[in-house]
């Protein structure tokens, strides 16, 4: 019998606010433990929560974003369950009564447009960490740590509306890509500030009734999404061809040795015994909140893609790796307007990428370095062909270390373009003809030798000729000698 898989997402959004959700603390990483702590998030008799109106901000941003119905009174509940990370022992949380419920998500997967529907978004508190067992002489201990502790997250949920694992990683790019548009989020699925459980299910073709699900907890890289949804949809289906029937369950993915394990079989929610949080008052939304959030709004990453190809004729593949991030889709703008847009697109893309990539540059650091009017000024020279391909790449390494135009960095190291292919071709044809030993060495393996033939075309060229274009002449002929 042929099965397909029914997915749904949980996805935790972490905020990016001053501090926790509920409590005056810094939202502060690398402090020494247990120091953004006070009676509130720890869970002190008697302290009073209040909600950060920042959080929530952020939280009407991203359910304007994706078209959500916004609740003007939503509740907040508490979620009661024993972990010794969680010193209150309950999550306030939303339950029956969520800030945001509908809207969807629009994704390209493998180049077809989609839209994915939402169920509800949330927000809620964080938990601290245990650190366990851990060795202390010949104590076995554990330790918590509570800076995390009531930490500000959204919970997105979406319908059971996605198909495959492609289609999980497209959609958590896509909502990654917008939490750093939006500015809510860093949404670093590394760094835990995005997180997702997937729910899994299958069901024969053309039946619409759902199946049994599992639910994989805290998947945290793409990959690992991607991973462990196809590993579970893998091992349903053995189940179900083999007679047997899924159980309901809470799965563990282990990404590095591609392992599933049963961590409990699943707790249903009156296990939890939500109920509302007689602490905080019922979470009031203003016309004018929404005003403001609408506000606040900067262009949404596929609105703004979708005119990177209309606007300056990118292919969708090109708008979408710029448009990663807004700070990068800026720079690109400010480097592409009213120039030759795929020019600067085809830079951006591989050379100032593969810095960023190379040095661990956030693209900050690039853009102090070579602010888009420096760009914007070399591209044009390059457009206009007054530097040679691998002129304009030598130029580009300096840029990324000096100061300095693009003509003040050609004096400065000595070199004036004038020596195009053409011109220099005879010249390195001469320096092979009078240099048949460093030739024949060349041929035989010791590749060094090219550096004394580049030296002795260049003294031909009076020093006016570009080294890495004579070099890649000379690499040229001594291939078709070779
Ligand atoms: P639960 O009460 O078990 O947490 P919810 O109804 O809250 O279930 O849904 C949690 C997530 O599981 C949602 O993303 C939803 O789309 C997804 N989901 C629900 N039922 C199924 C199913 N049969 N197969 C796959 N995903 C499902
Ligand atoms: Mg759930
Ligand atoms: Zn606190």
């Amino acid at each position: 019998m042929a099965y397909e898989a029914v997915i749904g997402l949980e996805c935790h959004i972490q905020l990016k606010t001053r501090t926790k959700m509920f409590c005056g603390c810094e939202v502060e990483f690398g402090r020494p433990a247990n120091w953004n702590t006070c009676p509130v998030c720890l869970g002190l008799p008697g302290a009073l929560p209040r909600t950060n109106i920042t959080a929530i901000a952020y939280a009407l941003r991203l359910g304007l974003a994706l078209g959500c119905d916004i609740r003007h009174e939503s509740v907040f509940a508490r979620k009661n369950y024993f972990y010794p990370d969680m010193p209150k022992n309950y999550q306030v949380t939303q339950y029956d009564l969520p800030l945001c419920e509908h809207g969807t998500l629009p994704v390209v997967v493998e180049g077809e447009s989609r839209t994915f529907e939402l169920m509800r978004i949330h927000c809620e508190e964080d938990a601290g960490k245990s650190f366990h067992p851990e060795r202390v002489g010949d104590r076995r201990i554990s330790r918590l740590e509570f800076n995390r502790a009531g930490t500000p997250l959204l919970e997105l949920v979406t319908e059971p509306v996605l198909r495959t694992p492609a289609e999980c990683a497209a959609f958590l790019t896509q909502l990654r890509k917008l939490v750093r548009a939006l500015g809510i989020s860093d949404g670093d699925m590394e760094k835990g500030q995005l997180r997702c459980d997937a729910n899994v299910s299958l069901r024969p073709v053309g039946q619409s009734a759902l199946g049994v699900k599992t639910e994989i907890k805290n998947l945290n890289s793409i990959k690992g999404v991607e991973k462990g949804v196809t590993a579970e949809i893998d091992r349903q289906r053995r189940e179900l061809e083999s007679g047997a029937r899924i159980v309901q369950a809470t799965l563990l993915y282990d990404a590095d040795h591609d392992k599933l394990a049963i961590m409990r079989t699943k707790e249903s929610a009156h296990d939890y015994r939500y109920f509302p949080e007689p602490d905080l008052p019922v979470l009031r939304v203003t016309d004018a909140d929404l005003d403001a959030a609408r506000a606040a709004l900067p262009e949404l990453p596929w609105v703004r893609e979708a005119r990177f190809v209309s606007q300056y004729g990118l292919p969708p593949y090109d708008a979408a790796v710029l448009g990663d991030s807004r700070e990068l889709a800026d720079y690109y703008e400010a480097c592409a307007r009213g120039g030759d847009a795929k020019l600067a697109s085809n830079w951006i893309m591989t050379e100032v990428l593969r810095v960023r990539n190379d040095r661990g540059w956030p693209l900050e650091k690039w853009a102090e370095q070579v602010p888009a009017p420096r760009m914007r000024a070399f591209l044009d020279k390059v457009a206009a062909k007054e530097l040679p391909g691998p002129v304009a790449k030598q130029v580009f390494a300096w840029m990324a270390d000096e100061a300095g135009s693009v003509d003040e960095l050609l004096a400065l190291h000595g070199i004036q373009v004038q020596g195009s292919a053409e011109d220099l071709r005879p010249l390195v044809l001469q320096v092979l003809d009078e240099n048949p030993g460093p030739v024949a060495q060349y041929l035989a393996g010791k590749t060094i030798t090219i550096g004394y033939l580049t030296g002795a075309v260049m003294k031909k060229s009076g020093g006016q000729a570009v080294p890495q274009v004579v070099q890649q002449l000379l690499a040229e002929e001594l291939a078709r000698r070779g």
